[in-house]
């Protein structure tokens, strides 16, 4: 590897060896309940190499909810099913269906264009279709619509494949996948298979917040598909919003690493009248007394928000930041930190996904 491209910092540090484990732990798990797994790349701007290593252990195909990470997987040779994970829009139905295999859909009309787009190009499609079961994004409401929208794909698109029906909870209105939740889609499942008088082939669950359920072993046995990006690529949503410990999954496969570009012993409460941050944000400071600051090179056009932030060396406290810097406390920590020093930092979801898209970031892959 490129020393100097290590050097430049701030380095989002992508480990092969704790991704491939975390595959393959979360693809044996659901395995074990007859779950095939698409591997979410949306949260990694689409890398093609944690891509390869999804497809490498074992999951069966890769989603996005964007097309043009989907192209540029395709462009760069990756010949797996690829999945369009967000309902597609009027203007990308070419793109769709000329590099994405499956999409989610819920929309006739775009169904339809779908199919036209199919006989263009000579080619088939495959279609999941997306019931609301009270999340309240994607998805047909109606079960007398949604039975009748399948019959209609099943039996007027000769080009579009019903290949099965799913659902997403979590990502808007926050609603937990429960036994209940998932018990109702193969409820939904299996009246859409009385009307078309066949089996679906997949029935999909969710996404990371539904692995509970499985852990649990209390997913229905007929889900046998979930589409998992956070679960395997930083597995800490389970940790840290469900409390499971799971502790042969690396919670620490992608860091951030920054370097502290001033140290200086201040106070904790700023000096002045106070007014507005640069976000346009009216903040309230708590005084701690003086404190030993340190300043990193790396913002919130980087990461976001510095609540997804958890320093690797406990001792050290994220006090705030602004655009470009991220302020820490180092007074409680052990060791002797100087200016040129880093500071390491695992990550929520949020985070991620903007660091991977942040051209000011160093992405190495040990
Ligand atoms: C992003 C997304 C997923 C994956 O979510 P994770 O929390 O990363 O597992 C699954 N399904 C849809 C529709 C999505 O948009």
């Amino acid at each position: 590897m490129n020393l100097d491209k290590n050097l430049r910092y701030p380095i989002l540090e992508v480990n092969l060896d704790k991704l491939t484990q975390n595959t393959e732990n979360i693809v044996k798990l659901c395995g074990q309940n007859n779950i095939f797994i698409t591997g979410v790349v949306k949260g990694c701007n689409a890398s093609i190499e944690i891509s390869k290593i999804f497809l490498d252990h074992g999951c069966q195909s890769i989603g996005s909810s964007r097309i043009e990470q989907l192209i540029s997987l395709r462009k760069k040779g990756i010949e797996a099913d690829l999945m369009m994970l967000r309902l597609p829009m009027a203007s990308e139905i070419a793109d769709v269906v000329k590099y994405s295999n499956i999409s989610l859909n819920s929309e006739r009309t775009t169904l339809e264009q779908i199919n036209s787009e199919c006989t263009v190009l000579n080619t088939q499609h495959k279609v999941i279709l997306m019931y609301d079961l009270g999340d309240l994004r994607e998805g047909v409401w109606s079960t007398e619509e949604f039975i009748n929208l399948a019959e209609y794909v099943e039996t007027e698109l000769s080009r579009v494949e019903l290949y099965g029906i799913g659902t997403n909870l979590g990502c808007y209105g926050s609603v937990k996948t429960t036994e209940e939740k998932m018990q109702q889609l193969v409820q939904i499942a299996e009246m859409v298979e009385e009307r078309i008088q066949r089996k679906l082939k997949v029935i999909s669950g969710g996404t990371t917040f539904a692995l509970p359920l499985v852990l649990d072993g209390k997913m229905p046995s007929r889900i046998n598909h979930l589409r998992i990006g956070e679960g395997m690529l930083l597995s800490k949503d389970l940790q840290y919003f469900f409390g499971y410990n799971l502790d042969f999954m690396h919670k620490n496969a992608i860091k951030l690493i920054a370097q502290i570009i001033e140290i200086q012993d201040k106070p904790s409460f700023p000096d002045g009248e106070l007014f507005v941050d640069s976000f346009g944000n009216f903040p309230q400071y708590n005084d701690k007394g003086r404190q030993k600051r340190a300043l990193l090179a790396v913002g919130k056009q980087d990461f976001g928000d510095h609540n997804k932030l958890f320093p690797v060396d406990a001792s050290i406290e994220i006090i705030g930041s602004s655009s470009d810097h991220l302020i820490v406390d180092l007074s409680q920590s052990a060791k002797e930190y100087r200016v040129g020093d880093i500071v390491e930092f695992t990550l929520l979801y949020q985070s991620m996904l903007y660091l991977f898209l942040s051209a000011s970031i160093n992405k190495v892959l040990v």
